[in-house]
């Protein structure tokens, strides 16, 4: 049975066919704003359909709830088939090159059988192109570059961070606007996904006219792509969509809520509601006292309140209606500032710098781990210069409140030893063991590396475990949940690494190690005072991996901490 969201993606593409078709724009118009009634309903879609009462959202006529209900009923949509069908495979991502006509299209498609950018940049580059009725030598030049400049989708998503930066930017922007009344952003950037494909800021206003007017007047907006009385789509200088939506005061707590999602967790609350109506709506779209705020939602549904980071439909919905939701870290349980590096190896500040920026974000500690020799691109610390370290080390903490400990962080070898004689592991107060090199080691050798690794007998933390950095490196392959049993059973504990290009490990292990009793220390890997800003998205990581305090090694006080990561 389809639900409402793949229902409303059908629509979508309908009226993005019918563009290119040429066809009357108010057609089009038509099917977006019927999928976007079906995105923000309130009321139960499937009791509406049911009682054949489409035709009562606000938006959709006679015809499209015809196409709605035989979808829904049929899990077909004639209407899109058919379409589909008229048109050549590809037409829409192909549409997106500029210049490039549905005449030219078919043309390509009909000559050379191009159905996607690939193809016809093979076609391009093979100098197929200009053989083709209407193309000339020079319009397939220009072709190639419209294509170049083109960002595949997977590219135009922001990391968190920035998607973060530029939300908080826009809603700055909204606020010098008198009629706002609250505001926040919505969707994967409130759940703190790692990558975001669309901004969603949700504001609540009586005037949406003005509000509308001040968010199309931010600066780094350059294209809008739709516009309605209370809701506009636009999009960013670096074509990610960025999607505002007003709504009354009133309806504020619900609307955020819809559009926090994830779609799954909507989806699913909604198949609760049938037992129990979800307060500020009926079935039948007449209305209730709307919800004051999101806990109401969750309370009136008889659930403990679930934070949006959870919400992804993975277990949180039975976890509160059992009551058994762990109360979540938070950025303020944090008590120390971990795995931090300096200019003894690739880090831009000094020991006192980095001390006195962790105290002054209130931290009772900071572990100094800079790389070890073998890290050279990263000018790893030789025996040398690790006792000039820690003779520093030493005369900075006479001047700074904050307890500084001499760390490390030292390579995995591709053997699996650690980087330094043991009697020099011994004398650190904390040992961190990551791998930077040969991460396309097989499966089965990197099983081994690890598993030698972190089986050795001093306390170590695993750093940023997969190695992954988000968009340019896939996590490494290894037998992961072995790995896991192993270090439940050895002196090791595991990192959340809170810069936004890594956030690793991520949060399906995360479950998977916390199951096994498995400690944490949430950190940072600043590599500057700035990079300590990074501690949010540790945090926020860890509590997508449903992380307490109790099992966050850095929230515990600087004696306790020393004790429990010592080697
Ligand atoms: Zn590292
Ligand atoms: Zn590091």
């Amino acid at each position: 049975m389809k639900d409402r969201f793949e229902i409303a993606a059908e629509l979508r593409e309908i009226a993005r066919l019918l563009a290119i078709k040429g066809e009357n724009p108010f057609k089009a118009q038509a099917y977006l704003r019927g999928a976007s009634a079906l995105e923000t309903l309130e009321a139960d879609f499937e009791a509406l359909v049911k009682a054949g009462r489409i035709k009562a959202i606000p938006g959709i006529g006679s015809a499209l709830a015809a196409t709605i209900e035989e979808s829904y009923r049929t899990g077909e949509c004639r209407r899109l088939q058919q379409m589909r069908q008229e048109l050549p495979r590809g037409v829409i991502a192909l549409s997106e090159v500029p210049g490039l006509s549905l005449k030219k299209i078919v043309a390509l498609n009909e000559t050379l059988g191009v159905e996607n950018l690939a193809e016809l940049k093979a076609a391009c580059e093979n100098g197929l192109v200009s053989n083709v009725k209407g193309f000339a030598v020079k319009s397939q030049a220009k072709l190639l570059a419209d294509i170049e400049k083109l960002k595949s989708p997977g590219e135009g998503a922001l990391l968190l961070h920035h998607a973060d930066d530029t939300a908080e930017k826009i809603i700055n922007h909204l606020r010098a606007c008198p009629e706002l009344i609250e505001a926040a952003v919505a969707g994967a950037l409130r759940r703190r996904q790692e990558t975001i494909r669309r901004i969603c800021i949700v504001a609540a206003g009586t005037q949406p006219r003005p509000l509308l007017d001040r968010f199309l007047g931010f600066p780094a907006l350059t294209r809008t792509d739709e516009l309605h009385d209370s809701r506009c789509r636009a999009r960013l200088v670096g074509g990610l969509p960025v999607e505002l939506v007003i709504v009354p005061p009133d309806a504020y707590a619900a609307a955020l809520h819809a559009r926090t999602g994830s779609r799954r967790h909507i989806a699913k609350l909604e198949q609760l509601t049938r037992k129990r109506a979800l307060p500020g709506a009926t079935a039948d779209g007449g209305r209730q006292a709307r919800p004051a705020s999101e806990s109401e939602i969750y309370r009136h549904l008889g659930l403990q309140y679930i934070p949006p980071e959870l919400r992804e439909e993975e277990g949180e919905i039975e976890a509160a209606q059992r009551g058994t939701l762990p109360e979540l870290i938070t950025v303020a349980d944090v008590r120390g500032m971990t795995h931090c590096h300096t200019v003894y190896s690739d880090g831009r500040n000094g020991i006192e710098e980095m001390a006195l920026a962790a105290e002054a974000m209130g931290m009772a500690y900071l572990t100094i781990t800079d790389h070890s020799p073998s890290a050279y691109y990263a000018r790893g610390v030789g025996i040398d210069r690790l006792r000039a370290q820690w003779d520093e080390i030493a005369r900075v903490q006479e001047r700074v409140k904050i307890t500084l400990l001499k760390g490390t962080e030292s390579d995995i070898l591709a053997d699996g030893s650690l980087d330094y004689p043991d009697h020099y592991l011994e004398q650190f107060d904390i040992v961190i063991a990551s791998i930077h090199s040969r991460h396309k080691m097989a499966a089965e050798q990197m099983t081994e590396r690890l598993l030698r690794a972190l089986k050795l007998p001093w306390f170590k933390v695993w750093g940023h475990p997969l190695g992954r950095l988000l968009q340019s490196r896939p996590p490494l392959e290894c037998r992961i949940e072995a790995v896991l049993d192993a270090i439940a059973t050895s002196r090791c504990a595991i990192e959340v690494n809170g810069d936004p290009r890594r956030l690793d490990l991520e949060p399906r292990w995360i479950r998977a190690a916390r199951e096994r009793g498995i400690k944490f220390i949430v950190s940072t890997d600043a590599h500057s005072i700035g990079g300590m800003k990074n501690l949010r998205y540790g945090v926020a990581t860890a509590r997508r991996g449903w992380l307490t305090r109790g099992e966050v090694l850095n929230t515990l006080e600087a004696r306790a901490f020393m004790q429990a990561v010592h080697p």
